[in-house]
C-alpha cells in the first residue's frame, strides 16, 4: 500500500473502532450507524483510496470542489452527500451527483431542488438541517432552521416531486444554550426526529456527530455520522 493509503486505513480502523464501541455502549447494532467520510479540501485521489478501503458514503460542503471530484470518481459506486450551505444557483449541479442533500433549510431551496431532481430524472433524499442555536423563526449562522420551522419544511419536501424526506441533520452548536453540551444537543435532535416520524414515518435518518463527538451522537441515536479530520487528517484553515 502507498503511504497515504496506509495512513487512511489506520485512521479508518480507529474511527471504525470508535463507532463500534459507541454502538456497543449504547446497546445498538453496528449496522444501525452509517459512516460518511467528509472529504472536503482533500483530493479525488483520496476519495479513490477510501473507496478501495471500503468507504461507500462521502460528503462535501462546496459545490465548486465537489462537482469535479464527483466527476473524477464517477466510475466508483459511491453515495455523495451534500452537507454545506447551498445557494439555489448551485442546486442543479449538486443534484447531478449528490444522492442526499443534508442541508435543506428553506422553502426556496426545496423548490429549486425539486425542479433540479425532476430535470435530472432523479430522486433526491433530503434532510432538514436543524440549527439548535437559532431563535424561533430564524436560521442559524452556519445554516439550518430553528426547531419550530422543521414541520413546514418537512411538509414541503414530502409534497415536492423528485424529493424524499430522509430525516434531520444537525451540527453541535458552538453558541446558545447547547454550547459545549453535545449530548444534550443530540438528545434534543433525537426528540425532534421522533416527533417528525409521527407525521413522516419513513423519515428515519438522523445525521449527527463529527470527529470530535461521534460517541455522543451514536449514544443519542444517530443513524449517520459525518467524519472528516479523524479519517483524512487536519484540514488547512479554510475548510
Ligand atoms: C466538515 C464537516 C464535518 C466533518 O467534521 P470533522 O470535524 O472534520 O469530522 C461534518 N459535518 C459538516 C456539516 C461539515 O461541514
Amino acid at each position: 500500500m502507498t503511504d497515504r493509503k496506509t495512513q487512511l486505513a489506520e485512521n479508518l480502523a480507529r474511527v471504525e473502532e470508535r463507532i463500534s464501541s459507541a454502538c456497543a455502549s449504547a446497546g445498538r447494532r453496528r449496522d444501525e450507524v452509517t459512516l460518511i467520510v467528509v472529504t472536503k479540501t482533500y483530493p479525488a485521489s483520496d476519495v479513490r483510496l477510501l473507496h478501495e478501503l471500503g468507504v461507500r458514503h462521502v460528503a462535501e460542503n462546496r459545490d465548486q470542489d465537489a462537482a469535479p471530484k464527483a466527476a473524477a470518481c464517477a466510475d466508483l459506486d459511491l453515495t455523495w452527500h451534500f452537507v454545506g450551505q447551498l445557494q439555489t444557483n448551485k442546486v442543479r449541479s449538486v443534484a447531478s451527483y449528490a444522492q442526499v442533500v443534508q442541508s435543506v433549510d428553506r422553502t426556496k431551496l426545496i423548490t429549486a431542488l425539486s425542479a433540479a431532481a425532476e430535470r435530472a430524472g432523479r430522486e433526491l433524499d433530503c434532510l432538514i438541517q436543524v440549527a439548535l442555536d437559532a431563535e424561533a423563526g430564524e436560521r442559524g449562522d452556519r445554516g439550518g432552521v430553528a426547531p419550530d420551522g422543521i414541520e413546514e419544511l418537512a411538509a414541503a419536501v414530502a409534497a415536492a416531486p423528485g424529493l424524499r424526506l430522509g430525516g434531520l441533520m444537525t451540527v453541535a452548536p458552538l453558541a446558545g444554550p447547547y454550547a459545549g453540551r453535545r449530548r444534550a444537543a443530540f438528545d434534543r435532535l433525537m426528540e425532534l426526529a421522533s416527533r417528525l416520524r409521527m407525521t413522516h414515518p419513513a423519515a428515519n435518518m438522523m445525521s449527527a456527530g463529527m470527529s470530535a463527538d461521534l460517541e455522543e451522537a451514536v449514544a443519542a441515536g444517530a443513524t449517520h455520522v459525518r467524519i472528516g479530520t479523524a479519517v483524512l487528517g487536519d484540514r488547512p484553515r479554510l475548510g
